[in-house]
């Protein structure tokens, strides 16, 4: 029985920081979950002095415990014991990530602290496999470029995958030999301060991981801005994302890895295959935790032909959504995060309507679910490329569609001006998804699936105002060493 009441887990309230929870002079936040919009703990939000201290801390313990020096081999064992640990919490730790999140508990417990688990396994997996160059120079001299950590990370994660994030911000990392200091959303900051936990508890020195609470503007600023946080790496939106970028660059010309925003299009041709199935695949990807993934597939692309019998499954999968609280067990679709994204998600529909868009369903949030913010699935047609609908990142379950005839015009209206993050080819032609393969500007292109799989050996990252580097793959581990050139003469 996975159901579990939201009112009974004792919730980490502190900072974790050097080993321990701490709790902060500065002030306490109120915090809130998703389903009901109740109030259930509060949030000691670390101060600019705070943040000195746990920067200061993680350099400390990264050099004092040997965790940059030592062999790759032991961080990887340390890491691939966090792991174990995280899969065997996942009582509490994922009852605290249902309970304050979108997530509900089914999802988890089967997706994500299997997920997260495992991406701190691979990165323990791959702290002793990627090593440096040796380069072709004349025969009296060697020449080498060596990998080393950057020294501390600052690390800073939305709400919508907390512990997901926290393990692609965390895992290449720390296998690399840095010290981290993660501030979670404040929206939903306490299950990844858990994991944090469960890393010293694994064998990682106390400090190498800390935990900062707070907001953005004070506490993930103060962090990106501490002289001693050498690379930042950031998920998030797009404008933040920007202002971060600067910051990083004002305040030490620090490197970035930015995971930003999406527009993502799914781009389905007459022959792509069964409509029924193709309906559910369109479907999943842009109703994921409510719409509330920077992957979302949110633009429809869908050639003449096939639509009309794609429509009329798409009509009948969302029709059938119904809401539940995330810690109920039959629970499947995710509340929006609060109050807030919920009018934004109102409101850009309410505008779409205006400049001409037709709800073919949904378009309103579902009656009944009191302070909780269940929007339903929505699709919406007519809508020409200025709608706002199809242009604005929305992070709600709405979906665009726009039809074409022929594959030029089909792979123009995939084109956006500003977000280049994934999309998703659906034919059975290889010709015509090579071309789409080759056509679109996106940093990951599904073809006859849409999201991701359990490899994380493949990156993800945008293009354009979706970001800059990629988060997993060896790519995210390799973006977190510094490259060290050098020319020795003998
Ligand atoms: P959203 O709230 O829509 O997820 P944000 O991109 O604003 O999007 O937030 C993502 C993360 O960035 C959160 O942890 C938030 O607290 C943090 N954040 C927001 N503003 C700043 C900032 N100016 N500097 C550093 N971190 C920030």
């Amino acid at each position: 029985m996975l159901s579990f009441d939201p009112d009974k887990i004792d919730i980490p309230e502190g900072n974790f920081i050097g080993g321990e929870y701490l709790k902060m002079k500065e002030g306490s936040l109120a915090v809130n979950r998703p389903s009901d919009g109740k109030t259930y703990a509060s949030l000691s939000e670390a101060g600019i002095n705070d943040v000195d201290d746990a920067v200061n801390i993680a350099e400390n313990a990264r050099q004092e415990s040997g965790w940059s020096a030592c062999s790759p081999r032991e961080r990887g064992a340390v890491m691939r014991r966090w792991a174990d640990l995280i899969e065997q919490d996942s009582d509490y730790l994922g009852r605290l990530e249902a309970a304050g999140s979108t997530r509900p508990v089914t999802e988890v417990m089967q997706h994500e602290i299997p997920f997260t688990a495992a991406a701190i396994r691979f990165y323990g997996e791959c702290a002793d496999k990627y090593s440096g160059d040796l380069l072709p120079t004349a025969s009296h001299s060697l020449g080498m470029v060596i990998p080393e950590p950057y020294g501390v990370v600052g690390a800073i994660t939305p709400w919508n995958f907390p512990l997901s994030m926290a393990s692609w911000k965390c895992g290449p990392a720390l296998a690399a030999g840095n010290a981290v200091v993660l501030k979670p959303s404040e929206l939903t900051p306490f299950s990844t301060a858990r994991m944090a936990e469960l890393a010293v508890r694994a064998g990682l020195p106390a400090g190498v991981l800390n935990i900062v609470q707070g907001r953005g503007q004070l506490t993930g600023s103060a962090l990106v801005k501490h002289p001693l946080v050498r690379k930042v790496s950031f998920t998030g939106s797009t404008a933040t994302g920007a202002g971060i970028m600067s910051d990083a660059a004002v305040h030490g010309m620090k490197p970035v890895t930015l995971e930003l925003g999406g527009k993502s299009p799914q781009l389905v041709f007459d022959d792509a295959g069964d409509p029924q199935a193709i309906a559910l695949r369109i479907f999943r990807g842009f109703t994921a935790n409510g719409g509330q993934a920077c992957v979302a597939g949110t633009r429809l692309v869908i050639q003449r032909g096939i639509a009309p019998a794609v429509t009329e499954h798409l009509i009948r999968l969302c029709s059938q959504v119904t809401p539940g609280n995330t810690w109920l067990e039959s629970s499947r679709y995710s509340p929006l995060i609060d109050h807030r994204q919920g009018e934004k998600v109102a409101g850009i529909v309410a505008l779409a309507r205006e400049q001409g868009a037709e709800v073919l369903t949904g378009g309103e949030r579902f009656a009944g679910t009191g302070e909780g913010w269940f929007y339903r699935p929505t699709l919406l047609s007519g809508v020409s490329r200025e709608n706002c609908a199809v242009r604005e990142e929305i992070f709600g379950p709405v979906l665009t569609l726009q039809l074409f005839d022929d594959e030029e015009e089909g792979l123009a209206l995939c084109r956006h001006e500003t977000y280049g993050l994934c999309a998703g080819v659906h034919t059975s032609t290889l010709a015509v998804a090579l071309r789409a393969i080759k056509s679109l500007d996106a940093g990951t292109v599904w073809v006859n699936r849409y999201g991701r799989s359990g490899d994380f050996i493949i990156p993800t990252g945008g293009f354009m105002g979706s970001g800059i580097g990629k988060d997993l793959g060896k790519q995210a581990f390799q973006a977190c060493q510094r490259q060290k050139s050098v020319l020795i003469d003998f």
